[in-house]
């Protein structure tokens, strides 16, 4: 058996089987990443000698170890974690050791899960490639010469190339969906306001999301129930408790209305990419659902609109890294002034300058107007045409990406390509919808092909049952497998 290879809710099953105990599984991960690591480069942080000390203290306080106890985790770098570095892969937080956990992290702890470590991401989780990390390149597990996506490419790499069972990523514009599309896995963004995002390092606070990465749609749904419910430390928490989003995979999708918006199939979109989400659409009718062609024509502002409003707020939550509190601070300077601006020309990358500059232009007095303002208007457009579209149908289906994982270095010097790679996930943000990427193919290169699916608010249970469904039939995982060429 090979034990990293199986899925949370396999391993479940044989703790309670008795074939397999935390110990042996907790030492096949830690080989596994003693293995894979130094090619695929997905940690900032690994916790080697703390996973299994926190194992050891699980052990004496229970003697029978289940449900989640002891099943290892990875998180994203850019979650708090108490007494554990995290950098946000920055340089500004290099150093940075939080004094408290994250809400997310509270609730894995609860659950006495393991956590291996700290995965990279692109610096801020403003990217999505991961090559805006300032420590290292990720490399995508099925092709090492390609990104794995981003801004949480480290724990979609990792979960892809079995280092962690699953991870921790989030999503403002599409960091969870676009790298689980791009490697291979499965990547839940929940609707705003489900998962807390108390602990989380804000980007863009109204677009933030924590989500779960994870090997197939049942373990998404059982990391769902862990980390979603009410959190009085977040104002723009939701009253959603004690949901078993496992229920709702019912292996069924009769009935059920799908759209397919056009503009998602336009221009820019791969050949290749296009024909597996047209097969997919059937294969759904197949299954009893009916899906029908609209138009989601607002979508095509969704970029501009999104870039607008991440940008704005990134200026304004990136001011508190100041070089005076807990962030790097410049060598020599000779006034307060000087200290400022040495401490964030030399801390930040080129990518979060670029948005500082950006959102602080669109807040400026004379263009606030012009831009943030107009942006905002456009939002609530955006909302009312998907509020529509779920007036008639149950979810909406479109392709994660454009395009299947690129090589690396191939866009990292044009930011605005990196942008428009965006174009499918950015409006699901801007809506506070939830939306899941599961892979349905490979591409005549044998790169992962994802599909998203978007539901309506707080319709988390559709849109897994319908992932679920479409699981069951293709058995991704069963055909296809990283390679690791190079
Ligand atoms: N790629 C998008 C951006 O660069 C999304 C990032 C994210 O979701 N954190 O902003």
């Amino acid at each position: 058996m090979n034990i990293t290879e199986l899925t949370v809710h396999e391993l479940q099953e044989k703790i309670k089987n008795k074939e397999l105990n935390a110990k042996e599984i907790l030492n096949a991960y830690l080989d596994r990443i003693q293995a894979r690591e130094k090619d695929v480069q997905a940690f900032v942080t690994i916790l080697k000698e703390e996973s299994k000390n926190e194992l050891e203290k699980i052990q004496k306080e229970k003697e029978e170890l289940n449900d989640f106890d002891g099943i290892p985790i990875g998180v994203k770098d850019n979650i708090c974690t108490k007494g554990i570095k995290t950098t946000c892969s920055s340089k500004m937080l290099e150093n940075f050791i939080s004094p408290y956990d994250a809400s997310v992290i509270e609730k894995i702890k609860e659950n006495n899960m393991i956590i291996l470590g700290k995965l990279n991401m692109d610096e801020f989780a403003m990217g999505g490639s991961t090559e805006y990390s300032y420590f290292k390149k990720t490399k995508n597990p099925w092709n090492l010469n390609k990104v794995p996506g981003g801004s949480s490419g480290g724990s979609a790499a990792a979960v892809a190339a079995n280092m962690v069972p699953w991870a921790l990523g989030s999503d403002t514009g599409g960091s969870i969906r676009q790298p689980a599309s791009f490697c291979g896995v499965v990547g839940l963004k929940p609707t705003y306001g489900l998962v807390s995002r108390y602990g989380l390092v804000a980007f863009a606070s109204s677009l933030d999301q924590i989500g779960p990465i994870t090997k197939d749609v049942r373990d998404c749904a059982l990391l769902l129930n862990i980390i979603a419910g009410h959190d009085e430390k977040d104002t723009t928490s939701c009253n959603r408790n004690n949901i078993d989003y496992t229920k709702a995979l019912k292996n069924d999708v009769k009935g059920m209305k799908i759209a397919v918006p056009k503009e998602f199939f336009a221009e820019g979109i791969n050949q290749e990419v296009k024909s597996k989400l047209e097969e997919a659409a059937k294969i759904y009718e197949e299954l009893g659902a009916t899906v029908e062609e609209i138009s989601l024509d607002i979508a095509k502002y969704s970029l501009a609109t999104y870039y607008i409003i991440a940008c704005a707020e990134a200026s304004s939550n990136l001011g508190r890294f100041d070089g005076i509190r807990y962030t790097y601070r410049t060598k020599e300077f000779k006034n307060l002034k000087e200290l400022y601006r040495k401490s964030r020309s030399e801390g930040f990358g080129a990518e979060v300058k670029r948005r500082i500059i950006l959102g602080t232009y669109v807040l400026s007095s004379g263009y606030y107007d012009a831009y943030y303002k107009k942006a905002q208007k456009v939002r609530t457009l955006v909302m009312n045409q998907f509020k529509e579209v779920f007036n008639k149908y149950d979810l909406i289906l479109t392709p994660t990406s454009p395009t299947v994982a690129f090589d690396i270095g191939s866009k990292s010097n044009n930011p605005l390509e990196m942008y428009l790679a965006d174009i499918c996930t950015v409006s699901v943000n801007i809506a506070g919808l939830p939306a899941i990427s599961i892979p349905i193919n490979v591409d005549s290169q044998g790169m992962p092909i994802g599909m998203q699916l978007i539901g309506n608010k707080f319709c988390e249970e559709t849109i897994l049952n319908a992932a679920y469904t479409y699981e069951q039939k293709i058995k991704f995982r069963e055909k296809y497998r990283p390679e690791f060429k190079s």
